[in-house]
């Protein structure tokens, strides 16, 4: 995986490419210096910093925005896949690339082909001493794993109970005809907003995605 690096600053924005290690290097970094970082549904990161500098007396502020985007959309996570970057966490500093290509999760052992899926795909990093990591595109995905937020279909035109009448002039029925066109978006995380138009339950299920990609970053 590739990132398209944007830096922002004074008005004037560079552009570089970059690859999985240094988008991760570049995410720690800016944590470290109290960065606000936040994460959206399309995998873009979006990290802002303050600093104030001292010149004489007046104080000035600049602010750095670094933009980070994936070459690739947030990819879905096989079961497997998803149980696997959690034992790679879990194991942390003990796990590793054995030479074999299989990667040592504490006790546990991924096999070759299934680790080099995750090389492959850039949701883990190999260090230079064979420790392996879980990197930004592998904790995007296990959020997004984790919440597979969506929106309920709006109900439509529909006859109300109460205007159900006993006839059987059928045709009757549709003066009484309504537009439910409600939807809700829905996350088995047990987040539900309801809203008037399926076009808003879109905007708060994006918006509830962007809060645990962004909640998931913590962890990088
Ligand atoms: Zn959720």
């Amino acid at each position: 995986m590739s990132y398209v690096e944007n830096i922002t600053r004074d008005g004037e924005t560079t552009t570089v490419r970059i690859g999985d290690a240094s988008a991760l290097a570049t995410l720690r970094r800016g944590k470290r210096l109290g960065a606000t970082v936040t994460a959206s549904p399309d995998g873009t990161i979006t990290i802002v910093r303050t600093a104030l500098h001292l010149a004489g007396e007046d104080v000035t502020e600049t602010q750095v925005t670094v933009t980070l985007i994936p070459d690739a959309k947030p990819a879905h996570l096989t079961k497997t896949q998803y149980e696997d970057l959690q034992r790679i966490r879990l194991a942390g500093d003990r796990a590793r690339r054995l030479p074999d290509g299989r990667i040592a999760a504490a006790f546990w052992r991924i096999p070759q082909t299934a680790a080099k899926r995750l090389y492959d795909r850039g949701f883990v990093v190999v260090r230079t001493d064979d420790g392996v990591e879980v990197n930004i595109a592998g904790l995007l995905a296990m959020a997004a794993y984790e919440h597979p937020a969506r929106t309920t279909r709006p109900r439509g035109w529909h006859s109300p109970a109460e205007a159900v009448i006993n006839t059987p002039r059928v045709q009757r029925m549709h003066p009484y005809q309504r537009n439910d066109r409600t939807s809700a978006a829905v996350c088995t995380c047990g987040f539900r907003r309801t809203l008037d138009e399926r076009a808003y339950a879109v905007v708060a299920k994006n918006g509830h995605l962007g809060e645990v990609l962004t909640a998931a970053l913590a962890a990088a």
